[in-house]
């Protein structure tokens, strides 16, 4: 797992410093164990009176994208990202409540045609978790 100062580094790479509310927003973040839309994470953010902008939001999370430790998913027109501190790993993402869970399982085995050559893969599956698959009232709800 990246420590903070890790994360620091790979930001400041990128030439996005980190002032005491953009970590108050990298916190909001990398603490939420769903995905989040940029508008979502800004509203989120305003919330709990953390002072950032629309334009700030966008630009960490494009930034933690870059450098690897967050990972967008595409659902239904819309960009939610979720973030990721460590290791190569796949994702669970449950369409209803938008839980990410991570799955270190070894990776799947697929056939690549013998000339293409394979730099680095994704795996994210998506469905419904346990818990809204028990729930009957429906999205959103836990
Ligand atoms: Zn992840
Ligand atoms: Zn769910
Ligand atoms: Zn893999």
């Amino acid at each position: 797992m990246l420590n903070r100062s890790q994360i620091k580094a790979l930001l400041n790479e990128q030439k996005f410093r980190l002032t005491g509310e953009r970590e108050a927003l990298l916190d909001l973040f990398s603490e939420s164990s769903r995905m989040l839309s940029p508008a979502q994470l800004h509203e989120l953010a305003l919330e709990k009176d953390v002072k950032v902008g629309l334009t700030t939001v966008y630009r960490l999370l494009e930034v933690m994208t870059k450098t690897g430790i967050a990972t967008p998913f595409f659902i239904e027109g819309v960009i939610y990202y979720v973030f990721c501190g460590c290791d190569h790993h796949h994702h669970l993402v449950c369409l209803s409540c938008h839980q990410v869970v991570d799955m270190h399982q070894s990776c799947p085995g697929v056939e690549v045609p013998d000339d293409f050559q394979v730099d680095h893969h994704r795996l994210d599956l998506f469905g419904t978790c346990s818990v809204c698959q028990q729930s009957s009232v429906g999205r959103g709800t836990h």
